[in-house]
């Protein structure tokens, strides 16, 4: 319907490379997450900027609640509550009592 047979769209290849660029980016920053013992994927113990600590869930690439800022995002502080920036620690440099802390606050379970 209206488009000709017989050759690739133009916007094809373009696309196809975005998507590369975008798995790149997800790599670029899954790794340095998982080599530097913040766990992958899944439940990462994050500080905000008030230095609330909570649980949350840290999937590299993917977030539909908070801004994402490399490193760092934005998101609702379960603690505060309020809007903060947060980012990863590493569960070895807390203290028992921290990470307990952290345990007790969970936000929403969504990306
Ligand atoms: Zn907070």
């Amino acid at each position: 319907m209206g488009r000709k047979n017989g050759s690739e769209p133009p916007g094809r290849c373009r696309r196809a490379r975005l998507g590369l660029l975008a798995a790149a980016g997800v790599g670029a920053e899954a790794i340095p997450v998982w080599r530097r013992g913040y766990g992958l994927g899944g439940n990462v113990i994050v500080r905000c900027r008030r230095g609330h600590l909570f649980t949350t869930i840290w999937i590299p690439g993917a977030s539909v609640k908070s801004l994402r800022l490399g490193w760092w995002r934005l998101q609702r502080c379960p603690v505060g509550p309020h809007w903060s920036l947060v980012t990863p620690v590493r569960p070895s440099e807390l203290s028992e009592h921290e990470r307990q802390e952290a345990a007790l606050h969970r936000d929403i379970r969504l990306p």
